[in-house]
């Protein structure tokens, strides 16, 4: 596609950006940007209000109050930005498509933003794997993209973010079709290629914000949520991970939840790759721990409600939309917040490690 150089007037993300509250300093440390697949913008949502209308309910007993926790109106919103990039593409018939996998375990997080477009935007949602795309897909000369009959304005990924997403050439061909056509992508290839590790490693590096942002000011608040991000050519830091391996994690370029690496096998893992020598390092990015404070909570799972020592990771979603120069969104646009047993490493809900959650503020 870079050979191409095609144009990509219309550029749509649906963002969250994830913080775990470092205990040490009490800040909010980013722990990655999601660029591709952002998820449980549905469930998420209706969590908080699971919860405000039980402190409603129950609260009083335990002088919890329903306004503390903060409106959160992400599938809503991440709806609206959806429509208004197909509004932008100016196709009355044309629906918004989106990739899920073939065995689709979160459709119904899903399925909150395809009724939300359709009951407040009338905007039908179809859903195809990568494969069916393939299948029942093609561009025509002037670029539009059909499937199965249907003018498609709009693909939005739920999907094609790991390496299991693509089995055969049939996945990478309809990714490539998709690319070749003039719908908006969501995420375009660049946007994707931002969520990876190593750019978020890269921009963490000193004047690089510089690049992009001219306020000062906020380029010390961004600052200030970056956790400690190295490249693996960094001896010292390799040295001293060997040392102190619990106090990294070691990342590869993946997305979607268990393929993180912690304490010693840090270790074995740097040595190992040491010894294959060539791009061997390259492949991954050493990140600081961040170790939140443990409190205790109800989890419940399957029906089962159990209490452990938990910590929490607090995702903000944001939207972002623009055609050509001119930006139309660039929103916050609700919360996730996400609780899991404090032992436990990594975090997904649909991976299976943490549950949804909600905020609560307080006044300290
Ligand atoms: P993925 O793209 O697979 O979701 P993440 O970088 O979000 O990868 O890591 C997955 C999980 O691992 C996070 O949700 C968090 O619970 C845990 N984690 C990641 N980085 C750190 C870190 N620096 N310190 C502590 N826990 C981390
Ligand atoms: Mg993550």
């Amino acid at each position: 596609m870079m050979e191409i150089n095609k144009e990509e007037n219309i550029r749509l993300g649906l963002h969250r950006s994830d913080y775990m509250l470092d205990s040490e300093t009490g800040s909010l440390l980013q722990i990655e940007l999601n660029t591709i697949s952002a998820s449980f913008p549905g469930l998420g949502s209706l969590v908080s209000e699971l919860h405000r209308t039980l402190i409603n309910q129950y609260g009083k007993l335990f002088c919890l109050d329903s306004k503390r926790i903060p409106g959160n109106a992400a599938s809503s919103r991440f709806a609206e930005a959806l429509a208004r990039a197909w509004h932008e593409f100016n196709v009355d018939s044309a629906v918004i498509m989106m990739i899920v996998q073939p065995e689709e375990r979160n459709m119904y997080d899903q399925y909150w933003l395809a009724k939300h477009l359709k009951e407040s935007h009338g905007i039908t949602t179809i859903r195809k794997t990568l494969s069916e795309v393939e299948a029942e897909g093609h561009v025509l000369p002037d670029g539009t993209l059909i499937i199965d009959g249907r003018t498609v304005s709009l693909v939005y990924f739920r999907a094609g973010y790991t390496p299991n997403d693509y089995p055969s050439e049939a996945e990478w061909n309809a990714r490539l079709l998709i690319e070749q056509s003039s719908a908006v992508k969501c995420p375009s290839i660049s946007y994707h290629l931002v969520g990876t590790k190593k750019i978020q490693q890269e921009l963490a590096k000193p004047n690089i914000l510089e690049r992009f942002l001219e306020n000062k000011e906020q380029i010390a608040k961004i600052c200030k949520c970056f956790a400690g991000l190295w490249s693996l050519d960094d001896e010292e830091i390799v040295k001293s991970a060997i040392q102190n391996p619990e106090l990294f994690v070691l990342k590869p370029q993946r997305e979607g939840g268990g393929n993180n690496i912690y304490g010693l096998d840090v270790r074995e893992t740097l040595i190992k790759l040491q010894k294959e020598g060539g791009d061997a390092l390259a492949a991954y990015i050493l990140m600081q721990r961040i170790f939140p404070k443990a409190s205790l909570a109800n989890l419940v799972r399957g029906g089962a409600c159990h209490e452990a020592l938990t910590i929490s990771e607090l995702g903000i979603y944001g939207a972002y939309l623009r055609n050509k120069d001119k930006v139309l969104m660039n929103d916050q646009s609700g919360y996730l917040m996400r609780t899991k047993v404090s032992s436990s490493d990594e975090g997904g809900v649909a991976a299976g490690f943490a549950v949804l959650d909600s905020l609560y503020l307080t006044d300290k």
